[in-house]
Parts: structure tokens; sequence; C-alpha cells
């Protein structure tokens, strides 16, 4: 069993698709197995997107993720990660597979609806983060 950390992010709450999104992730296999909804601090979104300083979008980016509550989870299944990122579909909803996500909910690159950790080493640094060490 493999754990992934995962957020329905302000634009994907503003318009009422928690219970879709999870639908999905629930009809896939995978297990909530710890979730808190609450609206992040600038802080808490800086260091959790840290690894993107740098890039151009970084402020437009914490400025997104701040505007409104959130749905942190944590789930668990077989190959978690991979299977949780296929399901999400690409970053970009242009280019994500019909039946994702992304595909489905997604408004822009920035406003992608989800989160999904990209290996098992970040989601074990994203489950500490928001989770603490369970
Ligand atoms: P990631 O760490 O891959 O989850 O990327 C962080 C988030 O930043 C993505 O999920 C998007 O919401 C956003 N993002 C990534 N690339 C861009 C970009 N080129 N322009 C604007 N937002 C982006």
């Amino acid at each position: 069993m493999e754990k992934t950390f995962g957020i329905i992010k302000p634009n994907a709450v503003q318009k009422n698709l928690i219970g879709k999104i999870l639908t999905l992730i629930e009809e896939s296999g995978l297990k909530v197995v710890e979730a808190r909804m609450e609206t992040l601090t600038k802080p808490q979104a800086e260091g959790f997107y840290a690894e993107h300083k740098e890039r151009p979008f970084f402020g437009s980016l914490v400025n997104f993720m701040t505007s409104g509550p959130v749905l942190l989870f944590v789930l668990e299944g077989n190959n978690a990660v991979e299977n949780y990122r296929k399901l999400m579909g690409a970053t970009d909803p242009a280019k994500a597979a019909p039946g994702t996500i992304r595909k489905l909910y997604a408004d822009s690159l920035e406003a992608n609806s989800v989160h999904g950790s990209d290996s098992t080493a970040s989601a074990a640094r994203e489950v500490a983060y928001f989770f603490g060490d369970k």
C-alpha cells in the first residue's frame, strides 16, 4: 500500500465540485484516509510550492491557492502516486486525456482543480507538511 497527497483547489471548491472529484477518486479504487478543509495562508502556500519560487507564475499561484478554501487529503492504494496522477491528467488541461479530472473540471493551467504528489518522495514530504508525521 502506498500513500499520496492531494488538494482540491479553490476554483473547484468554489464550483461545488468536491463531491464529483472525490467520487472519481473513490471509484478508481483509491481510499481517502485523511482530509481537512481550510484556507491556506500565504506562508503555508509559499512553503508548499517552495520548489517553484523562482518561476514567473509563483506569485500568481500563491495568490490563487490562498483565494479560498481547499480540501487537503491523503489517499492510500496500490501505486497510489502514479494512479492518482493518471486520474488527474496532465497539468495543462488542454493536454489532459479524456475522462481525467483536469479534462473534466479544470478552468486553466493555474486553476487546474487538483494537486497530486509527483513521486513517492514528494508524497512523503507533502503528507508530513499538512498532516504531520503519521
Ligand atoms: P506542480 O508542482 O507540478 O503541481 O505545479 C504547481 C502548480 O502550478 C500546477 O498545478 C499549476 O496550478 C501551476 N502551474 C504550473 N505550471 C504553470 C504555468 N506555466 N503557468 C501557471 N501556472 C502553472
